[in-house]
């Protein structure tokens, strides 16, 4: 259960709170070693060491991450 900061209530605002869960789901998400993993085809051990600062499960916060993602672009398409 996590509060929706004021931060992750703008989404595109390219804000980021530290600490707050959401931003860093969402920092990833736009960062350059989801970018860097999603090229490769696979956790990359950077990417792994970030995710597993989110969760006990890189593979379960990578799913949150890459969901994350599809909504950022999603939303930037109908905008
Ligand atoms: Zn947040």
């Amino acid at each position: 259960m996590s509060a929706i900061c004021e931060a992750c209530d703008k989404p595109h605002g390219g804000l980021f709170i530290a600490g707050c869960r959401g931003c860093g789901i969402r920092s990833l998400a736009r960062g350059p070693l989801f970018f860097a993993a999603a090229q490769a085809g696979k956790l990359t051990r950077e990417y792994r060491r970030a995710l597993l600062a989110l969760g006990s499960d890189a593979a379960a916060v990578h799913a949150e991450v890459k969901a994350q993602a599809e909504a950022l672009a999603a939303g930037r398409a109908s905008t």
